[in-house]
Parts: structure tokens; C-alpha cells; sequence
């Protein structure tokens, strides 16, 4: 196995490494880093977990390692960029850690921040710049950045910043820049425009493709409450209230459906705080911080906003509404039983969705344990009714085709209006029983990613 000190990185960063307690480079890391310092390009297909910040970092900081001169004012000499502001953040802190011994200025450059601050680090010239692309754009075309010294660029997550419509921001910056850089593209998948992009932005690149494998889906015991879409915050209220859960992830289609149930939440008094794409920056910062000290024990969020995000002794996902791209389940559940702990992972799911959770079960090769709410009977002539009115054959189709169809807001089947709560209390819990189909879960071969 290499070890880290046979890869030829500067000591200041080994040092640095070593303080972390990382020995050995992960798979992605013994692949990318190598080919990043011969200064080839690379295409990399791997998701959060697999420890690709620090395969990009790495390489960056070891190049940057070697100059004794400072960059010059309004220039940057490495430019990464992100889909979100988290992941751009949490990228910087990333490169704070591995460069504690060097001396190394570096800028975040996100929205939903005053450009101000930005703009005046950026004055002085610095190193590495993080950055969205939206903002990122912004800045260069106030001139308050130049991208002509950039010498290294990296696209992270390629896939979301697809989704969240970057190509024509990033197609823009990257005109900008000198075509003699090096360039990394890290995607979890590989739709066709994004082989598109690696095929405009990179040269011969090494194509490196990690399997999430470290973090067995066997180590999550799964299980899902088949229920009537009305009956859905009831049975949150109470997955919530249980003594096991330390720390845990809800997750919502759709941001204001991750609004209204932390607003549920919070009246019921449980410390929760909900973060998507509409809250400003200063809410988001706050709701991630509170969660990982601690303060807030339950996070609401959308697939986009919680994707990335690095927080270990999530004890448990609860996904309040399936995902209809069966892969965003995987990444879902990821978000628990990391750093070698195990997890739960609860699905509330409706007649609406089942056809949702038969596509995650296909995919996973894992049958989820079931209980229901209600009559089987009943639950099972509304699936069928449901998956006949709203998703024939050929929408199925696409969205098992994965990635490239993704639409982390999408309604589909989701017609009905959840029932208000007039109550002010949780009511009465309805009958939950296991279906005749339940199964135990079956052993898989597929694992959820990281490290
Ligand atoms: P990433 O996929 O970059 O989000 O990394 C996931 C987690 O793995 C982060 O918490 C990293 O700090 C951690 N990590 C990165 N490299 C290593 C390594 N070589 N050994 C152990 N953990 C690592």
C-alpha cells in the first residue's frame, strides 16, 4: 500500500497530513495526486466521502510549495470551483488544514456574501481561490479579478453545478483563462454534457473512476414506513423523539417542503434548523454550525444543499419524501454511518412514491424493510392507481437512466397538499404494522461512499 511520504509532496505537507493522523492516500488520492504532480489533466469520477478534496488540494499546494514569490495584486494562481457555497467553503478549510505550515493566501469568493471583503483579499493577489461560479464571474467582470496567472483549475462536482445551470458561467471563466493550466474535472456521474465539458477543458487527461466502496450499505439498516402522505409528520414527530437519535438529516424534495417541515419541527419543539438553496448565507452558515457543535440536532434539507456537507455521528437520515433518481438515496444515506459508525436510515414513503422505492431497491440490490400505516391492501390500489396516472413507462424509463434527468425539485406525484396540523399536538399514532411482503434485508453488493 503507498503511503502518503512515497508520493514526493513537500514536507510542509506532510507535516500537515501527519497532524490530520493520515498515513495512507485513499484510492482516489493514490490515483490523482501522482497524476496531478506530472501535471497531467484528469478526469475523475468520484462522490463526497471518497477524500477527493485533498486529491486535488494536495497537488495544488505542493506546486504552490515550490515559489517564493507572492502572486500579484488582483491575480490568482489556482482557481477551484464548486456548485455550492458549503462545499466551497468546506473546501477551503480543507486547504487551511493541509497548509498550516506553508505560507498561503487563499480567498473564498461565493454569493450570498458582501462582495466587498471579496473583493479587497482579492486586491492583494492570492495564491488559491474557491469559488461558485456566479459570483466568481461576477468579480472578474468588475474587474476586481484577473484570470490570466491561473496555472491550476479544478471543477468539483461537476454534476451538481450541471444541475444548478453553471455550464454557461463556467464555459465563460474558462475562456478566460491560459490555455497552457492544468485542469482536474471531479463529478460523482458522467452525463453527456459533462463528458462534453471534460472533452472542450481537458487535455489527454488520466480518467480515474473510484467506486464508493469503503462504507458498506449493509453497516445502514434500512427500513421503510409505508404510509399515507397525510400521516407523514406524525410518524416524523416520532422517529425524531426517540432517545437513539443523536444527530439527523431529514430530507425534502423541494426547499419549501424543507421549510414547512422544520417549521413543524421546531413547534413541536425539537432543536432543528432547515438549509437549502433560498436561505441567505448567514442562516445556512448558522445551521450548519449549530449542527455540527451540536445545538441543532436535526438538519431539514434538500439533496442539493446537503450534498458535500462533512459532518460525521449522523446517527440518523430520515427521508421524508423519496427521491425520484434512485442514486440520490445512496447519497442520502451516505450522509450517516460514517467514519466507521453505523446508522439508520428511515424512509417514509407514500403510494405516490412506491414505484420510487422499488426503483432504490433495483438499484441497491437491497430489500428495505417495510412496515405500514394503515391497510396493505389499500396502500398497495393507491400505489398501483398512482404510478398508472402520473408516471407511465417511459418517464421510469429515463429517470433509471440516472444523472443527466436529475430534477432535485421535481413534484411528480406529489399532487396532494399535506394536511394542515390544527391539532398543535402530535396526534394519535395509527396502526403500524409489517406488510405480509416485508422482507429482511438481503445482503448487497452495493455500498454507500466514503471513507
Ligand atoms: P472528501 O471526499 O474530500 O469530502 O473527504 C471525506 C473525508 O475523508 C474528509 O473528512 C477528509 O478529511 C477525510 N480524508 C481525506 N483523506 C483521507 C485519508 N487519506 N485518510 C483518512 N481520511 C481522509
Amino acid at each position: 500500500m503507498t503511503q502518503f511520504n512515497e508520493l514526493g509532496l513537500a514536507d510542509p505537507i506532510l507535516r500537515a497530513l501527519n497532524e490530520a493522523g493520515y498515513t495512507q492516500p485513499t484510492p482516489i488520492q493514490a490515483e490523482v495526486i501522482p497524476a496531478l504532480l506530472q501535471g497531467r489533466d484528469v478526469l475523475g469520477i468520484a462522490q463526497t466521502g471518497t477524500g477527493k478534496t485533498a486529491a486535488f488540494v494536495l497537488p495544488i499546494l505542493h506546486r504552490l510549495a515550490g515559489l517564493n514569490k507572492r502572486p500579484a495584486p488582483k491575480t490568482c494562481r489556482a482557481l477551484i470551483l464548486s456548485p455550492t457555497r458549503e462545499l466551497s467553503a468546506q473546501i477551503r478549510e480543507n486547504l487551511q488544514n493541509y497548509s498550516a505550515h506553508m505560507r498561503l493566501s487563499s480567498a473564498l469568493v461565493v454569493g450570498g456574501l458582501k462582495a466587498g471583503p471579496q473583493v479587497k483579499v482579492l486586491a492583494r493577489g492570492v495564491d488559491v481561490v474557491v469559488a461558485t461560479p456566479g459570483r466568481l464571474l461576477d468579480l472578474v467582470k468588475s474587474r476586481a479579478l484577473s484570470l490570466s496567472q491561473v496555472q491550476t483549475l479544478v471543477l468539483d462536482e461537476a454534476d451538481q453545478m450541471l444541475d444548478l445551470g453553471f455550464f454557461p458561467a463556467i464555459r465563460e471563466i474558462v475562456s478566460m483563462l491560459p490555455a497552457d493550466r492544468q485542469t482536474a474535472l471531479l463529478s460523482a456521474t458522467m452525463p453527456k454534457p459533462i463528458k462534453a465539458l471534460a472533452h472542450d477543458l481537458l487535455t489527454d487527461p488520466k480518467q480515474i473512476s473510484v467506486a464508493p466502496v469503503s462504507r458498506p450499505i449493509e453497516r445502514i439498516e434500512q427500513s421503510a414506513i409505508l404510509t399515507p402522505q397525510d400521516a407523514k409528520r406524525e410518524l416524523l414527530l416520532e422517529i425524531l423523539s426517540d432517545k437513539a437519535v443523536e444527530r439527523a438529516i431529514v430530507f425534502t424534495r423541494t426547499k419549501r417542503g424543507a421549510d414547512r417541515v422544520n417549521k413543524h419541527l421546531v413547534a413541536f419543539g425539537l432543536k432543528a434548523a432547515a438549509i437549502h438553496g433560498d436561505k441567505s448565507q448567514g442562516q445556512r452558515v448558522k445551521a450548519l454550525a449549530g449542527f455540527k457543535a451540536g445545538s441543532v440536532k436535526i438538519l431539514v434539507a434538500t439533496d442539493i444543499a446537503a450534498r458535500g456537507i462533512d459532518v460525521d455521528d449522523v446517527s440518523h437520515v430520515v427521508n421524508f419524501e423519496l427521491p425520484n433518481i434512485p442514486e440520490s438515496y445512496v447519497h442520502r444515506i451516505g450522509r450517516t454511518a460514517r467514519a466507521g459508525k453505523t446508522g439508520v436510515a428511515v424512509s417514509l414513503c407514500d403510494p405516490s412514491e412506491y414505484d420510487y422505492l422499488r426503483d432504490i431497491e433495483r438499484l441497491t440490490g437491497h430489500e428495505v424493510d417495510k412496515a405500514i400505516v394503515g391497510e396493505e391492501a389499500d396502500f398497495l390500489a393507491q400505489a398501483r392507481a398512482a404510478s398508472g396516472a402520473s408516471k407511465p413507462k417511459k418517464s421510469r424509463n429515463r429517470r433509471r437512466r440516472g444523472g443527466a434527468l436529475q430534477s432535485g425539485n421535481s413534484q411528480a406525484g406529489h399532487s396532494r397538499r399535506p394536511q394542515a396540523d390544527t391539532s398543535g399536538k402530535p396526534q394519535r399514532r395509527r396502526r403500524t404494522r409489517r406488510p405480509k411482503s416485508a422482507g429482511r434485508p438481503q445482503g448487497s453488493g452495493v455500498e454507500a461512499g466514503a471513507i
